[in-house]
């Protein structure tokens, strides 16, 4: 496995790739690598010849105020996660390879990117969209992944492979949660001891609505209530928002009737943690 900091190295690697008649996989990362990113990598090298992790902390997707800085990084033991996993190459480029000092070109979308973390992270998406675009330019993969853990990012990366006729498939995976049902993140290493166990809210709040969606309640409202109600029951947490959406379209469900997406992004502390569910009727 080679791990490459140029775009030309890349492309040089990849149309080498492609002569030979090899299908290419594309996982983007923001790296420090747990089992979440593991299983979209596992996944990518069992169907695809070959797998480009990208490892790249991307800039333009944290607002003014967040953890650019403090986000965690390991490439070594990134690199070491990615070869047991069976990748081909990582890309782990500096900023300065990936934006000019004068860029002033980004990709944009209304509608989906507006509601949920859009609210709260207003250019976030702006980010996302940019760098997934510029990465499948460099990689011009096949097929990409990308987990449902954030369930606005992988819909929106949909929306824009389909605006924008990217000729690559998107593939989504699901969830990986730590034994008591954590969602892992890279952010959970921010967590205390006390938070650590404050964070699992999220998902029993979560879990709770499920279980009143399986028992037939499809009053959107009451459901909410019922996932508002019981995260505060833990002192450390404050809701950013808990939404219940169209699984598709993002927009906010009336009532339970085709895949809805419940999701939430709750400050546990300093850090904020997002979860979601897909329930399909
Ligand atoms: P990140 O490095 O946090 O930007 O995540 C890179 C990719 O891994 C994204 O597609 C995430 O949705 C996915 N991912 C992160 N955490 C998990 C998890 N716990 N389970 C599944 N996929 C995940």
């Amino acid at each position: 496995m080679q791990i490459v900091k140029s775009i030309e190295e890349v492309r040089s690697i990849v149309r080498g790739w492609r002569k030979e008649g090899l299908r290419v996989g594309l996982v983007p990362t923001m790296g420090y690598l747990h089992e979440g990113h593991k299983s979209l990598i596992v996944k990518a090298v069992s169907e695809n010849d070959r797998v480009v992790v990208s490892d790249f902390v991307n800039p333009t997707q944290f607002g003014a105020n967040e953890d650019l800085e403090s986000y965690p990084r390991d490439i070594e033991r990134d690199a070491a996660i990615c070869e047991a996993a069976g990748a081909s190459l990582v890309f782990h480029p500096e900023p300065e390879e990936m934006y000019f000092p004068d860029n002033c070109t980004f990709v944009d979308m209304d509608g989906l990117t507006k509601g949920l973390c859009g609210k709260s992270r207003p250019t976030h998406f702006r980010g996302v969209c940019t760098v997934v675009s510029k990465l499948f330019h460099i990689v011009m993969p096949d097929r990409a992944y990308f987990g449902q853990k954030d369930a606005q990012q992988l819909a929106v990366i949909r929306r824009m492979v389909r605006d924008l006729n990217f000729e690559i498939t998107i593939v989504g995976c699901p969830i990986v949660r730590e034994k008591d049902g954590l969602a892992m993140s890279s952010r959970n290493t921010y967590l205390n001891a006390e938070e650590r166990k404050a964070a699992l809210i999220l998902h029993k709040s979560l879990q709770a609505a499920e279980a009143l969606m399986q028992t037939g309640e499809r009053d959107v409202a009451v459901i909410k209530a019922a996932i508002v109600e019981r995260m505060k029951t833990e002192p450390l947490a404050r809701i950013d928002y808990v939404e219940i959406v169209d699984a598709e379209t993002l927009e906010d469900a009336a009532a339970i009737e085709r895949p809805v997406l419940a999701a939430t992004a709750v400050y546990i502390g300093k850090t904020r943690l997002i979860d979601n569910f897909i329930f399909e009727v």
